[in-house]
């Protein structure tokens, strides 16, 4: 069977976890995490980067920094997946859903100016597949109205926007390091920052509302309760699995990208004879080959599709059930205007297998057998 996602895993893994434990500190905010913080900073250019315990908490610390309130609307897509609705719903906020762009599944900036009223107080773009939202418009409507902007950059690690690091436009970008993603830690994620007044709310935040950060960097003499806070740190030895990925970062995403791009090849016919339609980068962006999926005819194809790749045992799989259509969605979430793509789109989309050190001939195979699934 080849799987559909396969945690990554560099080798280095248990040296560096045997090393946290070694230097007597596997608690949070070791060495590990501050390479990790480090290397994040350096390589997206951000103000400051926490790790956090996962993308979810990273999201739920920028609703507590921006003080969302119970009411108050923050606009998202619908297809997306549940964190990007809960973080702030936890606030008791109501997320307002926008419909997506067929072409790159990321919510349309056209629609998003519709959906703001007097109670908006977010956008929350979610860059699908690693692939960006149109930020330019984005940014120019959150400093138009006023409101706050938080990228949910769960799959969006090492990718770009006309140069800038996805996460790092908003006021926060939060990450994921779940064992789906590019750069794993188990379970994890990590907070940008964009401003650097912000910085030590967000600490205090994480460090279960204590000056704890200060005080191990000798700012001061002792710690106190200081805020409301939680505890949104990781153990060192999951920083020590993560260092492990970030060092062979740019390892794992052009090998990722190698197979993206023979997918890309390979499926091309069918695309071009209009039989599936492709994923599409659009000039701006540099991606990082988080996913490599394509679009079937309708519901019925795909489900037929998914059967014969999993007799030919290969495991291919598909998401989201739309937001605003699922129990909690309709409780507590709206719709702003029509849904002509997230439902419909949402039913045709379907996640090839892609993970670091899958085989050249592995996505050949799979490649072949879904142009015999076409031809039959
Ligand atoms: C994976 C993912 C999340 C959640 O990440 P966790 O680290 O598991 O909390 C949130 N949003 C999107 C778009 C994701 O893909």
């Amino acid at each position: 069977m080849i799987g559909f996602n396969v945690a990554p895993f560099t080798g280095k893994e248990f040296d560096y976890i045997r090393q946290a434990i070694e230097a007597e500190h596997i608690c949070g905010d070791g060495m590990f995490t501050k390479k990790c913080n480090g290397w994040i900073e350096e390589r997206t250019g951000t103000a400051k980067a926490l790790l956090t315990t996962s993308c979810t908490h990273a999201t739920e610390m920028a609703a507590l920094l921006l003080n969302i309130q119970p009411g108050d609307e923050v606009i998202m897509p619908s297809y997306t997946f549940v964190s990007t609705a809960n973080a702030f719903v936890l606030r008791g906020a109501v997320p307002v859903f926008v419909d997506i762009r067929p072409d790159t599944m990321n919510l349309d900036e056209n629609l998003i100016e519709e959906a703001i009223t007097e109670k908006t107080r977010a956008i929350v773009p979610v860059h699908y597949a690693g692939v960006a939202c149109e930020m330019d418009k984005i940014m120019e409507l959150a400093s138009k109205y006023r409101l706050a902007v938080v990228e949910d950059a769960a799959q969006g690690v090492c990718s770009f926007y006309k140069g800038k690091a996805l996460g790092t436009m908003g006021d926060y970008g939060c990450f994921s390091f779940h064992e789906t993603k590019n750069f794993s830690m188990g379970e994890g994620g990590a907070l940008l920052i964009r401003d650097s007044e912000h910085v030590e709310d967000a600490e205090i935040l994480r460090e279960k509302g204590t000056n704890r950060s200060k005080f191990f960097r000798g700012q001061v003499d002792k710690y106190t309760w200081v805020n409301q806070g939680s505890s949104y740190l990781p153990s060192d030895m999951n920083a020590a699995y993560l260092w492990a990925q970030l060092e062979l970062a740019d390892q794992i995403t052009a090998d990722r990208m190698k197979s993206w791009n023979a997918y890309n090849e390979q499926l091309k016919p069918l695309k071009d004879q209009g039989r599936i339609e492709l994923p599409s980068v659009p000039e701006d962006c540099v991606h990082n080959a988080h996913m490599f999926y394509l679009k079937a005819k309708d519901l019925e194809e795909r489900t037929k599709l998914i059967a014969y790749l999993k007799e030919a045992e290969i495991q291919t799989v598909f998401h989201y059930v739309p937001l605003h259509t699922g129990e909690a969605g309709k409780k507590l979430g709206r719709f702003s205007g029509v849904d002509r793509y997230t439902t419909k789109e949402s039913e045709r989309i379907l996640r090839l297998p892609m993970y670091y050190g899958l085989r050249d001939e592995q996505v050949s195979y799979i490649s072949e057998r879904i142009k015999e699934f076409y031809e039959r």
